[in-house]
């Protein structure tokens, strides 16, 4: 058994449901944070759990190359390793490997880069990512494609989709046959005391980690009434979910062809790839309604990377229910926060002597407790609580526009997206 998806009310193509995954239930559509490093920059687990984050990204790629797989599955996958028991997804490293990597070189059998840490040569395959991303041990993985670069000429894009779709086929079968190795539950007994090496080579004992299975030493009282608090998850029998990813680039009709032929290979759920590579959104927007409405109705569908907070409204209601996007976080870090006024930089002078809440429409605790001209202040000082803020706020609001749009799809209501959305205390 994977996940379960339930479709509990539709408005047009917009749908409200949920996800039942082994480390609990997600409802749809939903904004997922990107916790690249086995993090959500900035936020510490029990502040996400506070906001109502119920599943996070990780990114497969920086994880492989810091910690290290290894390290992370014998800590009971990233589950036990960020002390966080609410459900994880991670991407295939794809993704980064087309965005971070310069020399890259693409072949049948996978994609020869470099490290962009340290410039080490390495190879990652659909095989290897099945395996680094079973080693993770997530809840839903991703299979591993080529995102296709923009622009491309048709011949590249139909190639390159191709490609993808091959390579979907040997990353289901790869996880069909080692599924079940994922770090969860009680196989974690059997795991290995011995000394391992890390990364850097260094020698260390794995006495001073923790799994899941084992007390967390440093701090036994708060680990039991963390697990206390709420019902872990992990069924016997459960097991990840591989979804597959529709390519194509801007072409609709390789984009229906990718589709038909991702659903052959057969998945339970997919999701749209290859956009906010550089295309005008109105692209996006497009391509996104072209390739859902080729989507199996009965499976959850997840745009990768994307959008603004009026974009992520606008394709839930599109009949998007699950997207992740680093602008929330990466924005507040750099002192751009979304409010239900708009898009506001707090580094503007005008919040010197602004007493006033970030956004007088907000319930988060950002806004309940502190003012414009304190945020301003931090930000100004480049000190380090206006990251933390400003990322909580940030991501308070794009949680409280997927809570809205599931609310408007509820009542069968149109949703304006603008003030209001943010009114959690009326939802
Ligand atoms: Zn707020």
């Amino acid at each position: 058994m994977s996940i379960q998806f339930h479709i509990e009310a539709t408005r047009g193509a917009g749908r409200r449901g949920k996800i039942i995954t082994p480390h609990g239930v997600v409802e749809t559509p939903v904004f997922m944070p990107v916790g690249t490093l086995a993090t959500v920059k900035g936020v510490p687990q029990d502040l996400l759990e506070e906001l109502g984050v119920n599943i996070l990204l990780g990114n497969t790629y920086h994880l492989y190359l810091r910690p290290g797989v290894e390290n992370v599955r014998r800590a009971g996958g990233l589950h036990g390793f960020m002390a966080w028991d609410r459900a994880i997804l991670t991407d295939s490293g794809g993704f980064q490997v087309f965005s971070l990597s310069e020399l890259r070189k693409v072949s049948e059998e996978g994609v020869k880069f470099r490290s962009h840490l340290d410039g080490s040569p390495l190879f990652f395959s659909p095989e290897s990512a099945m395996e680094a991303q079973i080693g993770l041990g997530a809840d839903i993985i991703m299979a591993f494609d080529e995102c296709t670069e923009y622009p491309a000429e048709r011949e590249r894009a139909r190639a390159s989709m191709e490609l993808t779709a091959r390579w979907a086929a040997r990353s289901k079968e790869y996880f069909e046959e080692h599924k079940g190795e994922v770090p969860w539950g009680p196989q974690l007994a059997a795991v290995s005391s011995q000394p391992f090496t890390s990364r850097d080579g260094a020698s260390e004992n794995t006495a001073g980690l923790r799994s899941a299975g084992q007390a967390r030493a440093p701090a036994p009282t708060r680990a039991v009434a963390t697990t206390a608090a709420r019902p872990t998850a992990t069924p016997a029998g459960a097991t990840q979910s591989l979804f597959g990813i529709v390519q194509g680039g801007m072409e609709l009709d390789l984009r229906r062809e990718s589709a038909e032929r991702t659903i052959e290979i057969g998945f339970p759920g997919y999701a749209v790839g290859g956009l906010s590579v550089g295309e005008p959104r109105e692209r996006t927007r497009e391509v996104v309604e072209a390739t859902v409405e080729h989507l199996p109705k009965d499976r959850p569908r997840y745009l990768m990377g994307v959008g603004t907070p009026e974009e992520i409204a606008l394709y839930a209601q599109m009949g998007v229910d699950m997207m992740d996007c680093v602008l929330p976080t990466r924005a507040a870090r750099h002192g751009l926060l979304f409010t239900s006024e708009g898009k506001i930089s707090i580094k503007q002078a005008r919040f010197i002597t602004d007493q006033g809440p970030l956004d007088p429409k907000c319930g988060c605790r950002v806004c309940q407790r502190y003012s414009r001209a304190y945020l301003r202040h931090l930000y100004a000082s480049n000190e380090v609580l206006a990251q933390v803020l400003n990322t909580i706020h940030n991501l308070s609001f794009y949680l409280d526009t997927m809570q809205a749009v599931r609310h408007s799809i509820s009542l069968g209501e149109e949703m304006h997206f603008l003030s209001g959305v943010s009114s959690r205390p009326n939802l």
